[in-house]
């Protein structure tokens, strides 16, 4: 198979081996949740029960309050034992329901409809939305709005992404290899809702076992696709992605919607299908607890909700103290100030680094080597942004294009002078949108 792949970009070390191997095992029901209401992209859920109420495993628990808003479940059967201020992923406060468990796991009734194919397309979207879905790589959007693209904007094309080119992480790639079809049938289901005729499932080269499966399993239907791609960070952004596997360059700007192409990822197709078929609420998903001081690293299929601190437990421990925790893979995610943060549906992994890995290292005067213009996917000036919101310099950050960084964090890589590139251009981002705010 020719490998494809898209302009820029780098090539760090995947790290994947301390976890690849790991089969996905089922975390025990923890003592206690943490649902927050902020697990999505949009405008952040209502609570629509109150502190001593009983709740049952699946139960909504808030719902969305605005158009790009989502629904929330209860993950373990409980009682509610307080509505307030938890620890985010982000490493940030943020509104959250905690539910204390009652030892039952109590799941509220699903169903099975063994012809789901046959549903009407609004039925599978009203399902897709009250099970509170949103994209489960990392960016959060609610599924059923992307699900939806208006009339003048024709999908032809579905992918699936199962690049997971983040280093370390390995949950989509267990998630393909041991529930390969449930995932192909989620990929089924994307295609009639939005009318694509076309489906491709994108994964990197360095796993092969899961590109070999895929391929074998969608060799007799003629309009699904396995697409092998390069090792080339960021392969699994949707533009990037959506480059390598069509030739279609999404605008500045612009959404995939833009080229006709819709991007999901391959956690959420089997959310997808277990919505449609089961009608079950997204309540758990598979996490990676993985790095070089994790005891036992392992893909666990937990509760939305779980404690970190009680995944790494499961996971034994830890060999060495903690120099770093990052939620999520260590090119994009958040360090976080301990492990009591809750994973949310976006949750991909935790990665526990030692003391040495940890150390960060002083900043120097830009070099003028332009390194980071040669690798950025987007094409663009980072040390030119940078340097523009360093100085205050709102005007030209956003004209050499801040707003189109997709904060891979590339740039920050491969700079000699170890300049916090990405963090520059985060905290422009944050400015310009305050800017906006107060027009
Ligand atoms: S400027 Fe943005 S898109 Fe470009 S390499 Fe840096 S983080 Fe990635
Ligand atoms: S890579 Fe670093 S040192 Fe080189 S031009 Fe970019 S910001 Fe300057």
């Amino acid at each position: 198979m020719r490998l494809k792949t898209f302009p820029g970009g780098i090539h760090p070390h995947d790290e994947k081996h301390y976890s690849k191997a790991a089969p996905i095992t089922n975390f025990p029901t923890p003592n206690r949740v943490i649902i927050h209401l902020s697990q999505h992209i949009g405008a952040p859920s209502t609570p629509i029960v109150a502190v001593g109420d009983t709740v049952l495993k699946g139960q909504l628990i808030a719902e969305p309050s605005g158009f790009v808003s989502l629904n929330q479940h209860a993950s373990i059967s409980g009682k509610v034992t307080k509505i307030g201020k938890f620890m985010h992923p982000t490493g940030a406060l943020a509104m959250g329901i905690e539910i204390t468990s009652d030892g039952m796991d109590q799941m509220v009734e699903l169903v099975d409809d063994e012809n789901f194919m046959s549903l009407p397309v609004e039925s599978i979207k009203e399902r897709i939305a009250a099970a509170g879905i949103s994209g489960m790589g990392g960016a959060g959007f609610p599924t059923h709005v992307k699900l939806s693209p208006p009339a003048d904007k024709p999908i032809d094309v579905a992918i699936l992404n199962g690049v997971e080119c983040e280093p370390y992480l390995t949950s989509d790639h267990r998630l393909m290899l041991e529930h390969a079809q449930k995932v192909i049938d989620g990929l089924k289901i994307i295609m009639k809702v939005t009318g694509a005729r076309k489906g491709m499932i994108g994964i990197e080269a360095n796993k092969p076992d899961a590109i070999d499966l895929m391929h074998k399993l969608c060799s007799k239907e003629k309009n699904l696709e396995v697409v092998g791609l390069k090792m080339q960070y960021p392969q699994g952004a949707e533009k990037q992605l959506i480059f390598a596997a069509t030739g279609r360059k999404v605008p500045a700007g612009g959404l995939p919607m833009a080229v006709g192409v819709v991007v999901q990822n391959v956690g959420t197709a089997l959310a997808i299908y277990e919505a449609t078929r089961y009608r079950k609420p997204l309540i758990d998903r598979v996490i990676s607890i993985t790095g070089s001081v994790v005891k036992k690293p392992m893909n666990i299929l937990a509760p939305i909700g779980t404690l970190y601190s009680d995944l790494v437990e499961f996971c034994e421990g830890t060999t060495a103290p903690v120099g770093k925790a990052i939620s999520g893979g260590p090119m994009m995610g958040f360090a976080l100030p301990s492990l009591n943060a809750a994973m949310t549906k976006g949750s991909s992994g935790l990665v526990l680094f030692d003391e040495k890995e940890a150390k960060s290292m002083a900043e120097h005067t830009c070099l003028r080597c332009a390194r980071c213009v040669d690798i950025c996917p987007m094409n663009l000036m980072p040390s030119l942004i940078a340097s523009s919101v360093k100085y205050h310099d709102l005007d030209s950050a956003v004209e050499a294009g801040l707003n189109d960084c997709i904060k891979c964090g590339s740039c920050a890589y491969v700079c000699p002078a170890r300049i916090r590139l990405v963090q520059w251009i985060d905290t422009g981002k944050l400015r310009y949108a305050e800017a906006q705010r107060n027009k």
